[in-house]
């Protein structure tokens, strides 16, 4: 690994004047959250020096919090402790299930969601369970903060909305009522530690039996995480039988923009998403009926 210089700010502030200083001097920069990918990728994809500013002091992105109306995960929050939060656990499974998939429990307690996201493979497990929860970035600017929707902060493989100067400080999530559940569900040539042929998440509300709002997301299928809404569609009004959970799929099928390599063929992802899909909205439904 080549040399690399190193500042643990304590303060947002700190952090994004750091930022500025080296994007005005031309030096490089690189926030450190976890690692999990960062070390990885200084040791066999990029070896240029550069400063690297370690996000763990702050305050803000240490926040776990689970209120009456908002929940707020820290960009600094890795997997493990968001695991030990039953509270948080019983509201979003299916964003737990996500963070639980990455990689082993050494990996996860260091790795972060906002890791995960902000370094946006398109495998990235909790990207579409964040999709799915309605997740909203909350991104630390030189004039304050700004939000975004988590379906528009991937803009390609390996690139995020974050402009120079700026970081991610957590995410927000609305707090379900107890008729809305997600799910998150995907595919793998091995059982442990390996990176996702196809993943979907999903989050229904309902009203009695009958969906009253729903959201798909689908990972690993094209350059980003897809929110396919038209899956959606196909399920709201219905009582999530058969019959509108393989509409969804279909969806889902029709949105992928799937490649070949060595984890399937386009082919293959193509028909697992639509297998994914229909399999994750059942896990849903169920949690939503209480069952
Ligand atoms: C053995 C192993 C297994 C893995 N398995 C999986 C898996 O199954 N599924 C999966 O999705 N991933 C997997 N990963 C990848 C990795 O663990 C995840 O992507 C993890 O969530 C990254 O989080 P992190 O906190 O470690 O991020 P870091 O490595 O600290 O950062 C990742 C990237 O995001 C940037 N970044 C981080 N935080 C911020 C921020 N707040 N603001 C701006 N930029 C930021 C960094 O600069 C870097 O470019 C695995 C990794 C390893 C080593």
């Amino acid at each position: 690994m080549t040399a690399f210089a190193y500042a643990a700010p304590t303060s947002v502030s700190d952090v994004l004047t750091l930022l500025d200083d080296h994007s005005r001097s031309g030096e490089p920069t690189q926030i450190l959250a976890g690692g999990t990918d960062v070390m990885v990728q200084m040791r066999s994809v990029n070896r240029e020096p550069r400063t690297i500013i370690d996000i763990k002091r702050l305050e803000e992105t240490n926040r776990l919090e689970v209120g009456a109306e908002d929940i707020y995960i820290g960009s600094a929050i890795p997997s493990a402790q968001m695991q030990e939060h039953a509270e948080l656990k019983a509201l979003y499974p299916g964003l737990l299930e996500a963070a639980d998939l990455i990689g082993s429990t050494q990996v996860q307690g260091r790795a972060t969601v906002c890791g995960n996201l902000c370094n946006a493979s398109p495998a990235g497990d909790s990207i579409p369970a964040l999709i799915a929860a309605g997740a909203v970035c909350d991104i630390a600017t030189a004039s304050g903060s700004r939000e975004l929707a988590v379906e528009d902060f991937v803009t390609g493989v390996g690139q995020n909305a974050l402009a120079t100067g700026e970081f991610l400080l957590g995410v927000k999530l609305r707090r379900p009522q107890a008729s809305t559940k997600d799910a998150y569900l995907r595919f793998t040539p091995r059982t442990e530690m390996d990176i996702a042929v196809a993943g979907v998440g999903v989050s229904v509300s309902l009203d009695g039996a009958e969906c009253v709002a729903a959201r798909v997301a689908i990972g690993a299928v094209a350059k980003t995480a897809l929110l396919v809404g038209e899956a959606a569609e196909a399920l709201i009004g219905t009582v999530l039988d058969e019959a509108s959970l393989q509409q969804a799929g279909e969806a889902c099928q029709a949105a992928a923009q799937p490649i070949s390599d060595k984890r399937g063929s386009a082919a293959y992802r193509r028909k697992v998403v639509g297998v994914l899909c229909r399999r994750a909205l059942a896990v849903a439904r169920d949690r939503a009926l209480g069952q």
